[in-house]
C-alpha cells in the first residue's frame, strides 16, 4: 500500500501501545502502526529520529466567544490549540434564549468556517426551557452533554445564570436517559463562599491569595458531596469539572466503589500553580481559584493514581485584565499552547508520570467520556489520524504572543509538541500553523448520526 504521510522512526505510544517503529496515514485515517524499521511507501515521510507520537490531545473544556467574537476565537484560539497538539477541543457554552437548536445551528457552522481542528459543544443550562429540550436537543443536534453552574453570584461579570438544586436534579432525570447523557457540574458552594467573602472584604484585602480563601476548599467538597447524591439518585453520568481539592478526587473514587458514575477533571492551573506564588498576581483569578501546595500535590497524587479521571485546559481568552481588585476582574486564564508541556515537564519528568498515563489523562479518558473515542484519543488503526509528534527533551520558555492572561510567562518547559496533524494533515510544524487550512475543523458527529 501507499501511504499519504509516514512518520519513521517514533516511539509510538497510547493507552495501550509503546512501541518503536512507523505509523501510516491514508485518506486521513491511521492505516498502519508497525514496529518496524523498513521505510513504509508514502508521498511523504517525516523522519521523528527518535521523538515520540502520541495521539492529539483532546481537550474537553474550553470557553470561546465570551469576550471577543466567536468566529474570531474560534480562528485564533484553535489555531493556538494546533500549536499545543490539541487535535480536538469541546467548548461549554451558553445561550439564553429559550432554545437551543438555532444556537447550535449557527455556532456550527461559524465555526466550521473558522476552526483549523475538530471541536464539539456542551449546552450550559441557563433556564428550565433548556431542561426540557434535552431530547429534542440531543435528537436534532447530538449534543448530550450538559453543564450546570454553582459558583456563580446572581450579579457574576461573565453573567452566567447560576443553577439550583431543582435544576441540576431535573436536568439529572433527563440526561440520564440518553445514551452518551453527561452532567457536568461546577462545584462551588456560593452561600457559603459569599459569607467568608464577606469577612475577607472587612480586612481590606485585595491579593489573589485573599480570593481563593474567600471559596475555601470546604465549598467545594460540599457541592461534589450533593452532587454525588443527586447522580446516585438519578443515574446520570457525573463530571466533575474543574477540580481544585485533591478530597474530590477521593470522594469520586469511593462513589465509583459503590456504582456511582462519577470522574473527576482537573486543569493544569491546579497542578502547576498555587496562589501563593510571588510571582503572579491578581491577573491569575480563576474560579474556582488556584489552591495551596498541599491541594496540588494532592491532585497530583489523583492524576497518578486513577483517581483524576481527565484532563481540561478551561482556556478562556477575556479582554486584557485591568489588575485593579481581585474582587472585581474576571476569572480566567489562557493555556492551550502550554498545557501539554506543562504536564510533560511538570507530571512526566519532575513527578515521574508514566507519558502512558498522561495520553489517558488527556486524550482517551475525555474522548470515552464524551462517546467519541477510539475514534479521538487513540493511535488505534482505522481511527482519525489525529496525532502529534513530541520533542521529550525539547528545552523552551512560555512565550505568550495571543489573546488572554497566561501565568506561566518566563517559564522554562521541557517536552514540547513539535508538529500537530489533524485526520491526516499537518496543521503546525517547523513552529507554524498553517493558516491557509483554517476553516477545515469539523463540528464533531457523533457515531449513529448522519448529519
Ligand atoms: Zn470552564
Amino acid at each position: 500500500m501507499k501511504y499519504d504521510l509516514v512518520i519513521k522512526n517514533a516511539q509510538l505510544v497510547d493507552e495501550n501501545v509503546n512501541i518503536f517503529g512507523s505509523i501510516g496515514i491514508k485518506d486521513s485515517k491511521i492505516a498502519a502502526i508497525a514496529d518496524t524499521k523498513n521505510t513504509l511507501d508514502a508521498s511523504r515521510v517525516i523522519d521523528a529520529e527518535g521523538r515520540t507520537i502520541i495521539p492529539g490531545v483532546f481537550d474537553p473544556h474550553c470557553h470561546l466567544g465570551v469576550n471577543y467574537d466567536y468566529d474570531e476565537d474560534m480562528r485564533t484560539e484553535m489555531a493556538a490549540a494546533a500549536r499545543g497538539g490539541i487535535t480536538t477541543a469541546f467548548l461549554y457554552i451558553r445561550n439564553k434564549e429559550p432554545s437551543y437548536i438555532p444556537f447550535y445551528k449557527d455556532r456550527r457552522t461559524r465555526g466550521e468556517a473558522n476552526s483549523i481542528i475538530d471541536f464539539g459543544l456542551h449546552f450550559g443550562i441557563q433556564r428550565e426551557e433548556h431542561i426540557h429540550e434535552i431530547p429534542t436537543i440531543a435528537k436534532e443536534t447530538g449534543v448530550q452533554s450538559f453543564k450546570l453552574y454553582f459558583g456563580y453570584e446572581p450579579d457574576n461579570p461573565i453573567g452566567i445564570i447560576p443553577a439550583n438544586d431543582g435544576w441540576v436534579y431535573a436536568t439529572m432525570r433527563e440526561v440520564a436517559k440518553l445514551p452518551r447523557g453527561v452532567v457536568s457540574v461546577h462545584c462551588e458552594n456560593t452561600s457559603i463562599a459569599r459569607w467568608v467573602k464577606e469577612e475577607l472584604l472587612e480586612t481590606g484585602r485585595t491579593d489573589l491569595a485573599a480570593y481563593s480563601e474567600s471559596r475555601p476548599v470546604l465549598c467545594e467538597i460540599e457541592t461534589i458531596k450533593r452532587m454525588i447524591f443527586l447522580a446516585s439518585k438519578t443515574g446520570a453520568r457525573l463530571q466533575v469539572v474543574h477540580t481544585t481539592a485533591g478530597q474530590g478526587a477521593d470522594l469520586a473514587a469511593a462513589a465509583r466503589a459503590e456504582g456511582i458514575d462519577v470522574q473527576i477533571e482537573t486543569c493544569p492551573h491546579y497542578l502547576v500553580r498555587t496562589a501563593y506564588d510571588k510571582d503572579i498576581g491578581v491577573e491569575a483569578k480563576i474560579s474556582p481559584p488556584l489552591r495551596d501546595n498541599e491541594q496540588k500535590e494532592w491532585l497530583w497524587r489523583g492524576m497518578k493514581n486513577g483517581r483524576i479521571f481527565s484532563l481540561g485546559s478551561d482556556h478562556v481568552p477575556f479582554f486584557p485584565k485591568k489588575s485593579e481588585s481581585v474582587w472585581t476582574e474576571k476569572p480566567g486564564v489562557v493555556s492551550f499552547p502550554w498545557e501539554l508541556a506543562l504536564m510533560l515537564n511538570h507530571g512526566v519528568h519532575e513527578r515521574g508520570l508514566p507519558l502512558q498515563r498522561l495520553v489517558q489523562l488527556n486524550s482517551a479518558n475525555p474522548a470515552r467520556r464524551f462517546g467519541i473515542y477510539p475514534n479521538k484519543g487513540s493511535l488505534n488503526v482505522g481511527t482519525d489520524a489525529d496525532i502529534v509528534l513530541v520533542d521529550l527533551d525539547l528545552e523552551k520558555e512560555v512565550v505568550h504572543e495571543g489573546k488572554g492572561t497566561c501565568i506561566y510567562s518566563g517559564m522554562k518547559l521541557r517536552g514540547w509538541p513539535v508538529l500537530t496533524i489533524s485526520r491526516g494533515e499537518v496543521i503546525f510544524e517547523n513552529n507554524q500553523v498553517n493558516e491557509s487550512l483554517y476553516g477545515r475543523g469539523r463540528c464533531l458527529i457523533f457515531p449513529g448520526m448522519d448529519k
